[in-house]
C-alpha cells in the first residue's frame, strides 16, 4: 500500500540528502569548508547539466529569434563602470559588534514588514530608527545580541589582480570577476549584428559562471558567491516592447510547469521600485519551503536603452541599429529573462522531493521529470556473485549507456537497489534475473513513481525506452 504523503521540508534535510546521495558537497571540506560556495557531486552534475540543456534547447535550438554566446568571465574594467556597478552594485551590511556575525540589513528589516527592496544603507537606517521609536528592536541572527552596528552600504563586486606579475596584489591591475553574465552579451551585441544573421527583435543567451561577494545566512545554493546564470537578452524596437514582454513572461512561466514545477509553488514578484532605467520588473518567485518561503527564481526585466548606451558613451562607439524597411535609426532597448542555475536545481529537488509511506515503510523518492533526471536507468544482476547474470547485464549496459546515463549496480538486495534509485530520481531500473538467462531473454523493468514492474524482451529495450524516456 502506497500512501502518498509531501512532509515538511527543512534545510538540514536539504543538505544532508544532497550530500548523502551526491547532489551537492559543501567547498574545501576537507579543509573545514569555506563559506557560501558548493561542489556538484556526481548526481548534482547531471540535474544541473540537464537542465542546463533543455534551457539552452528551449531558449536557443527551438529559436529562430536567439542565438548564443560564451564570452569570458574577465572583462575590460570599464564594462563594470559604465554598468554602474563599480558605484552602485551594493547591499545594505549590519554588523553584529559581539559576535560578529555580517547580515543583510533590508532582510534584517524586511523580518518586520517592511518592503525593503533597493532601499539603500541610508534608507534603511531611517527605517531602524522608526522601528526603534515603536520599541522594536533589530537582533543579532546569530546570538541575538542587539549591539549592532547602522547599515552600511558593502560592494558586491569581486576583485582580482591580471597582468604584469606582481608581488603583492595592487591597484594597478585591477580586474573584476563578472557579477552577472550578461556584460557580455551587451558587449558583443554589434559583433553579433556583425555576422549579418539576425535582425529585430532577437535574442543573445548565455550561460556561465558569476560572482558576488554576498553577505550569506544559511541559505545553501539559493545564495552563493560563485554562481551560474542562465541570461537572454531581448534587443528590440520599444514599439514592440510590451507585446514580446508579455510573451516571453508566458514562455519562461511556461517552461518551469513544461519540466514539472508544480503550479501553486511558483508566483510572480511585481517590482514596485524600479531601477531608473526600467519599465517594468516582474520576478518568477519559487516557494522555497526550505528557506521559509517564497524567493526569487529568474528575473523577466524590461532594461530600456540603458545598457547598450551606456558602453557606447564609454567605449565611444557607436551601437544603433538601422532599420532597413524603415531607415529608422534607434539604440535598441533591451528585455531580459534572467536565471540563476544553481537556484533552478534547489527549486526542481525541494520540488521533487517526496516521502511516501509504503507499508509502513518511509520511501524517498525524487519525482524528477525524466528528461532532468541525473541517471535514466539504472541496470541490476539479481546476484552478483552470478557470473552469467554480471554478464548479461554488463552486455545491456553497454549498449544503453551510449544511448542514456546508466548506473550499473550489483550491491546488496534488490529492494535496497531500488530505494537508492529512488532517492535519485531514477525514471527506470531493469533487473536481470535467471528467467533471462534461461528462458526468455527478457528482464523486469520497474516504473519509478508507479513502482510497477513488467517484462520486456532485451531486443525490444531500446524501443521501450525511446518511447519512454
Ligand atoms: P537577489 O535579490 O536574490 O539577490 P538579484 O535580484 O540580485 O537576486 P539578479 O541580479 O536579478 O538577482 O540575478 C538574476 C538571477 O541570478 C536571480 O534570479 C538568481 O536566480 C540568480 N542569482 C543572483 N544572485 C545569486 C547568488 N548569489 N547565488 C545564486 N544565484 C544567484
Amino acid at each position: 500500500m502506497k500512501n502518498e504523503e509531501k512532509k515538511e521540508i527543512t534545510i538540514e534535510k536539504m543538505v544532508s540528502f544532497c550530500k548523502r546521495r551526491g547532489f551537492v558537497f559543501p567547498s574545501s571540506e576537507i579543509y573545514g569548508g569555506f563559506a557560501a560556495v558548493y561542489d556538484y557531486g556526481p548526481m548534482g552534475v547531471e540535474l544541473k547539466n540537464n537542465l542546463e540543456r533543455m534551457w539552452w534547447k528551449d531558449m536557443v535550438q527551438r529559436r529562430e529569434d536567439v542565438v548564443g554566446l560564451d564570452s569570458a568571465i574577465f572583462m575590460h574594467p570599464t564594462t563594470w563602470e559604465a554598468s554602474g556597478h563599480i558605484d552602485g552594485f551594493d547591499d545594505p551590511q549590519i554588523d553584529c559588534r559581539d559576535c560578529k556575525t555580517r547580515m543583510r540589513a533590508d532582510h534584517m528589516v524586511e523580518a518586520f514588514g517592511i518592503n525593503a527592496d533597493k532601499m539603500t544603507a541610508d534608507e534603511i537606517n531611517k527605517q531602524i530608527e522608526k522601528l526603534e521609536k515603536e520599541d522594536k528592536k533589530l537582533k543579532c541572527i546569530n546570538c541575538q545580541s542587539e549591539n549592532l552596528t547602522p547599515a552600511k552600504n558593502f560592494s558586491l563586486m569581486v576583485k582580482s589582480n591580471l597582468g604584469s606579475p606582481t608581488d603583492k596584489l595592487s591597484e594597478e591591475n585591477v580586474v573584476y570577476l563578472r557579477p552577472e553574465t550578461c556584460g557580455g552579451i551587451y558587449l558583443n551585441y554589434k559583433n553579433v549584428m556583425d555576422t549579418g544573421r539576425v535582425k529585430l527583435p532577437f535574442g543573445i543567451a548565455q550561460t556561465g559562471k558569476a560572482f558576488r561577494n554576498e553577505i550569506i545566512a544559511r541559505q545553501f545554493i539559493f545564495r552563493t558567491r560563485e554562481f551560474e546564470q542562465m541570461e537572454m537578452q531581448y534587443f528590440l524596437n520599444p514599439k514592440e516592447m510590451d507585446k514580446k514582454y508579455e510573451e516571453w513572461k508566458e514562455t519562461r512561466w511556461n517552461w518551469y510547469l513544461e519540466y514539472g514545477i508544480k503550479e501553486e509553488n511558483i508566483r510572480w514578484y511585481k517590482h514596485e521600485k524600479l531601477s531608473h532605467y526600467a519599465a517594468q520588473a516582474y520576478d518568477i518567485e519559487y516557494n522555497f519551503e526550505a528557506l521559509g518561503g517564497f524567493k526569487e527564481l529568474e528575473g523577466i526585466h524590461q532594461r530600456g536603452d540603458w545598457d547598450l548606451s551606456q558602453h557606447s558613451k564609454f567605449s565611444g562607439q557607436k551601437l544603433e541599429y538601422r532599420d532597413p524597411i524603415t531607415e529608422e535609426t534607434f539604440i535598441p532597448h533591451i528585455m531580459e529573462t534572467s536565471a540563476g542555475l544553481n537556484r533552478m536545481v534547489f527549486a526542481f529537488l525541494h520540488d521533487a522531493y517526496t516521502e511516501e509511506d509504503v507499508d509502513g515503510e518511509t520511501r524517498v523518492v525524487l519525482k524528477l521529470d525524466k528528461r532532468i533526471a541525473p541517471v535514466k536507468v539504472a541496470i541490476f544482476p539479481l546476484q552478483k556473485n552470478k557470473e552469467e547474470l554480471v554478464e548479461k547485464a554488463r552486455e545491456i549496459y553497454k549498449e544503453l549507456s551510449s544511448h542514456y546515463m546508466c548506473e550499473f549496480d550489483e550491491s546488496g538486495s534488490i529492494g535496497k537497489r531500488y530505494r537508492r534509485q529512488d532517492e535519485i530520481g531514477t525514471p527506470y531500473c531493469i533487473t536481470i534475473d535467471f528467467e533471462t538467462v534461461e528462458k526468455d531473454d527478457s528482464v523486469t523493468v520497474r516504473d519509478r513513481d508507479t513502482m510497477k514492474q513488467e517484462r520486456v524482451k532485451v531486443k525490444d529495450l531500446k524501443q521501450f525506452f525511446s518511447q519512454n524516456l
